[in-house]
């Protein structure tokens, strides 16, 4: 067993942005792994993606072929099975997606693999080392994988650098032989409320220290001086002043912005496993002790209202 196999992810034809994060998780471990990275996608206009696909480092382009255009479990585990059949990887990467997810964890059971989903780091110690949240978040857990023959990881989606450049790998096709089974009534998307703020250059977050849902129109406004988006930690969504749509975090989005300026969010792990990525961290709080501060660039220890107010007034106008 050698190699990276990471296996791309369409959705009406349309490659997902995960399909270059993992490309470019693989490339962080290929030299390790073996050397060899091969990029499979999956599905009926597979082809189409090949160009996509092609990175700088990707050594091959895999293309399956399927009945249907709409996703369907059974055929892209079947597709697996004979990819890793034929490509005998290391390391196989999914994304950690609900498509993903109906297919990666059974083929990883069913072949004996070892695995792990969510995983948000991913290195090479003799063989792959994942970190992924333990105990509901509260603590990085190092997954090794000793005895494993092979290793099928599931990656976060915004959690790793997506492969840049662009090479001409060599394509080719494998066979699959699966029927398709089920009838595709209609599409209908999942509503993502008025903002998408995994695409924010430039995040103005709050949390539970706003202390008022009457105090949310003074940051809507703030944001919108700024030229900010705004976002939230997880309480202010529970408490239902703002849509789930802003939620930073673990159970919310994760966010790679280049800014991202926290007011009065005290940094637990949930919320710091969504944004901790992003490029620069300001963080306002009046505690000193806050573990916000662990990942920020910039840290005042400061009362946010008075914060916020310096701020309007510097971009007023
Ligand atoms: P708090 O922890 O209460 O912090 C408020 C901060 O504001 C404090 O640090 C305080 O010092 C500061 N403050 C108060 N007043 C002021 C002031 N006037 N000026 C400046 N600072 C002030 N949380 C998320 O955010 N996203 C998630 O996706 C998420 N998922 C979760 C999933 C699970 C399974 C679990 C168990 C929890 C999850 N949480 C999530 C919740 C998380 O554990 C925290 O409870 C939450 O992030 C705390 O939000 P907060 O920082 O806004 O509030």
């Amino acid at each position: 067993m050698s190699g990276v196999l990471v296996i791309a992810e369409s959705r009406r034809g349309e490659l997902r942005e995960v399909s270059l994060e993992l490309i470019g998780a693989g490339l962080g471990v290929k030299g390790q792994a073996g050397g060899r990275l091969a990029v499979a996608s999956i599905g009926a206009g597979a082809a189409s993606n090949v160009d996509a696909l092609g990175a700088e480092g990707v050594d091959q382009v895999l293309t399956v072929d399927a009945p249907s255009e709409h996703f369907e479990p059974h055929v892209h585990a079947a597709a697996l099975d004979a990819l890793i059949e034929q490509e005998r990887p290391a390391l196989v990467l999914l994304g950690h997606t609900i498509d993903s997810l109906g297919f990666g964890p059974a083929v990883a059971a069913r072949r004996g693999l070892g695995f792990a989903s969510d995983v948000t780091r991913l290195a090479w110690d003799g063989g792959p080392v994942a970190t992924r949240g333990g105990y509901g978040g509260k603590v990085d857990v190092e997954l090794d994988f000793p005895g494993k023959d092979g290793v099928l990881l599931m990656l976060r989606a915004g959690a790793f650098a997506p492969a840049e450049g662009s090479g001409s790998p060599p394509t080719s096709a494998v066979e699959v032989q699966a029927e398709p089974r089920t009838e595709h009534l209609g599409f209908r998307e999942v509503e993502t409320g008025d903002v998408d703020i995994t695409k924010a250059d430039f995040l103005l977050s709050i949390g539970r220290g706003i202390e008022d849902k009457d105090s949310l129109p003074q940051f809507e406004e703030l944001a919108e001086k700024m030229g900010a988006t705004l976002s939230v930690s997880r309480p202010l969504v529970d408490a239902g002043w703002v849509p789930n749509a802003r939620q930073v975090g673990q159970s919310g989005k994760t966010v790679k912005p280049k800014v991202y300026l926290a007011l009065g969010i005290s940094g637990a792990v949930q919320h710091l496993a969504g944004m901790q990525t992003a490029e620069t961290i300001i963080a306002v709080n009046t505690d000193p002790e806050a573990p916000i501060f662990g990942v920020a660039d910039y840290g005042v220890v400061a009362d946010l209202f008075d914060v916020a107010d310096e701020l309007a007034e510097q971009f007023e106008g």
